[in-house]
């Protein structure tokens, strides 16, 4: 059952290919937190490079590479301006506040985006009664906004406004390689307003572990600090690192197949009677959808595909969420929208 399951929940489920794995097998090692470890100094390499700044550092997770920008840029008691729906919000265990001391100003707009009159209106007067306000944040590609893809000329519009304000801008790229791939925009161009931005190596990139974390030289200074204070400073790190190294190399361009087969599934969701896909603009690899039309909640719709080999996540009482990724082909996609029907014609 697990061997043959489908599994559309999310895109960090993927496992290690053969050919990933005799990458790491082989890693060259030493020891990261002297610096010394070649493999991990390669990803960082090449994760500066791929997004055009100064320096970057491996870190062993997405939320950590969040939570050590926020240390960075900010003072507690200082506000982060942001969107509702980001996860430094609602999925980081309230790091922000706990590990910084700050609070977060956030936006509403659709798909997970807002706009630079909204920003405008967040900024706040100075004086000695209000809060300092020290960050912009961004997601993109936005998770909760459905994947949806930032426009190159908001984010810049969105960071100008901040920069003037005298804010840090940064980015959550855990899915900005999806943007790059879907959009054509160059992830050294998304990258270029904003002081420090991150990529997950363990999303689409099909890695098992770590995000990988750029800015200035400056910057990275300071979160090599903080790295090591939160216990995140490693040591062979290059077994790990390995596999950013090779997915780097050889799993970018795919993604564009997990797209396709998103709006595949899209296309497929939509006629199933009871089920609405609310946002048909399928811009990388996630389609949300609706199942309140078949009188059952979606958690038990979660649970009753499970039963039939498909993993599909509940992501509110009606609303499912599906994730493509490199371990699920187009087959796979047709085949779990044929199980949903079925689940949703009330077959046990
Ligand atoms: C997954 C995710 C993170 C956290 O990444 P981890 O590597 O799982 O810690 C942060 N931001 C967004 C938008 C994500 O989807």
């Amino acid at each position: 059952m697990t061997q043959n399951l489908i599994n559309l929940y999310s895109d960090t489920q993927t496992k290690p290919s053969a050919e990933m794995r005799e990458a790491i097998a082989n890693a060259e090692v030493g020891d990261e937190q002297q610096e010394a470890d070649p493999t991990t100094n390669r990803l960082q390499d090449m994760v500066a490079e791929l997004l055009g700044k100064e320096a970057a550092l491996f870190l062993p997770s997405g939320v950590m590479c969040n939570q050590i920008a926020v240390k960075v840029w900010t003072n507690p008691g200082e506000e982060i301006i942001l969107h509702e729906s980001a996860h430094i919000v609602n999925f980081e265990s309230g790091g922000a506040a706990a590990l910084s001391g700050t609070m977060t100003r956030d936006l509403t707009g659709d798909r997970g985006m807002f706009t630079t009159d909204q920003v405008r209106e967040a900024l706040r007067s100075k004086g000695r009664h209000q809060p300092v306000q020290s960050l912009l944040a961004v997601e993109n590609t936005a998770n909760l906004g459905g994947g949806a893809i930032w426009p190159i000329e908001q984010i810049e519009a969105v960071c100008d406004v901040a920069h003037e304000a005298g804010l840090k801008t940064h980015l959550d790229g855990a899915r900005l390689l999806n943007a790059v791939v879907a959009s054509g925009t160059s992830a050294s161009d998304y990258a270029a307003p904003f002081d420090s931005l991150w990529i997950d190596l363990s999303k689409g990139l099909g890695c098992p572990v770590g995000g990988v974390l750029a800015g200035s030289r400056s910057f990275i200074e300071e979160a090599f600090r903080y790295k090591h204070m939160y216990g995140g400073a490693m040591r062979q790190s290059g077994m790990i690192a390995a596999a950013g190294v090779y997915a780097l190399n050889h799993n970018i361009d795919r993604m564009k197949d997990d797209h396709e087969n998103a709006r595949h599934l899209a296309k497929l969701l939509v006629d199933i009677p009871g089920v609405v896909v609310p946002d048909k603009n399928i811009e990388t690899n996630m389609v949300f959808f609706d199942v309140s039309g078949t009188g059952m909640s979606a958690a038990e719709v979660s649970s009753r595909l499970l039963d039939k080999g498909v993993k599909i996540g509940a992501t509110s009482e009606t609303r499912l969420r599906a994730v493509t990724h490199l371990d699920v082909n187009r087959d796979h996609v047709t085949a779990a929208a044929e199980v949903l029907a079925r689940v949703c014609q009330g077959e046990n």
